[in-house]
């Protein structure tokens, strides 16, 4: 058997010591004869794991005691909908800081429920392609809504901004533990598993607990499954929760915590992003299309000197599928660039070793040499 270097942007790459694990607790976890896949949510086996599996968030990221930790279905999508529905109750008003793809989702999904959408920033004036800079931001909103790490876009922001009392509301999908962030700054935090945490099929949510409404108060016909109240007071059991995906969360977390905490994610991250942009920035045959000062340290879309910017342009496709098809077969999968980008998109999720970023940057100073 032989694993690659997986650079998908999601669902990725895991620790391999996790998938290990996994593989030899599948058919008999803990002398219950069982899998987890096929135990009961509510079974004296699995209840430890959920339990776990929050105790460990809260450890990790260092959740304030007031402060709610949930585990719930739909993805990031499903939040962009949940957020309004929650949050957008007193005056239906929200500002929206407009980054990319899953800001501009988030705050149509808003509009779409009725609440008004300011956007009262966006960098879509250069392609997304930097964070844009709100020190203050005052008036009679709701919440505040970002996109912290712009998976597409390869933007992250720098600071954040001053919302005063008004809630800030972040996407940490694809950035969450992969360092450091205080939570008690934010009102509310979302981040689909499967960048960063584990398999696709669960959504962390931390939500200050003052902000999560009885469920009659979230917007008109907001479904059950859909107010944070239910998840919040049935620890993430009112129904069956994503039991293995919880599991391997958990087993994630341990071994983000036995690497060195957020603290140590954010290092090894560092490292390896630095690695691949110092590349980038000194090649003459490739460039990072995310401006300094607002590049994420995940993910890494590039160009080639082919490209244009124009979409569809033949020569540069060719290039693009030429590389994509000699990296697969190197070993390094999963680098096609998003079509709103183009070029190629390396993501360095905390599972990517550094060992992966230099055998990245060796075939790309190869493919660079033979294609000049
Ligand atoms: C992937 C992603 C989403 C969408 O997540 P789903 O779980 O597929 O709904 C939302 N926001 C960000 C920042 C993402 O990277």
């Amino acid at each position: 058997m032989s694993r690659v270097y997986n650079f998908s942007a999601g669902p990725s790459c895991l620790p391999e010591e996790v998938l290990n694990e996994c593989a030899a607790e599948m058919l008999d976890y803990n002398g219950t004869g069982q899998s987890v896949m096929e135990m009961s949510h509510r079974s004296k086996a699995y209840e430890p794991i959920i339990q776990d599996a929050e105790a460990m968030v809260r450890k990790l990221m260092n959740v304030p005691e007031n402060y709610k930790v949930m585990f719930i279905q739909g993805g990031g999508s499903t939040q962009f909908a949940m957020v309004a529905e929650n949050l957008g109750i007193k005056n239906k008003k929200a500002a929206y800081i407009e980054t990319g793809v899953w800001a501009k989702k988030a705050a149509a999904e808003a509009k779409k429920l009725g609440v008004a959408v300011d956007v009262i920033a966006s960098s879509k004036d250069k392609g997304y392609s930097y964070i844009p800079r709100v020190e203050k931001v005052t008036g009679d909103y709701d919440y505040v809504y970002i996109c912290l790490n712009n998976t597409i876009m390869g933007t992250h922001y720098e600071y954040l901004p001053d919302t005063g009392n008004i809630p800030l509301v972040a996407d940490i999908s694809s950035c969450v533990l992969s360092e450091p962030i205080d939570v008690s700054k934010f009102g509310l935090l979302f981040a689909g598993a499967q960048k960063n945490l584990a398999p696709a099929g669960v959504t962390l949510a931390i939500v200050r607990e003052d902000l999560i409404p009885e469920p009659e108060n979230c917007l008109p016909g907001t479904p059950t499954m859909l107010a944070y109240k239910t998840h919040a007071d049935n620890g993430s059991m009112y129904n069956t929760p994503p039991c293995y995906t919880i599991y391997v969360l958990g087993k994630v977390l341990h071994w983000i915590e036995k690497n060195g905490g957020a603290e140590g994610m954010l290092k090894r991250n560092k490292e390896k992003a630095d690695y691949l942009y110092n590349y980038l920035d000194s090649s003459d045959f490739y460039r990072a299309t995310a401006e300094k000062g607002s590049r994420s340290l995940m993910n890494v879309p590039f160009l080639t000197k082919y490209s244009k910017g124009v979409a569809d342009d033949p020569k540069e496709k060719e290039i693009n599928d030429k590389f994509v098809k000699e990296a697969t077969k190197a070993g390094l999968v999963n680098l096609k660039g998003h079509r709103l980008v183009g070029g190629m998109r390396a993501s360095i999720y905390n599972a990517m070793t550094l060992d992966g970023v230099k055998a990245l940057v060796e075939f790309m100073k190869k493919f660079a040499e033979e294609n000049k």
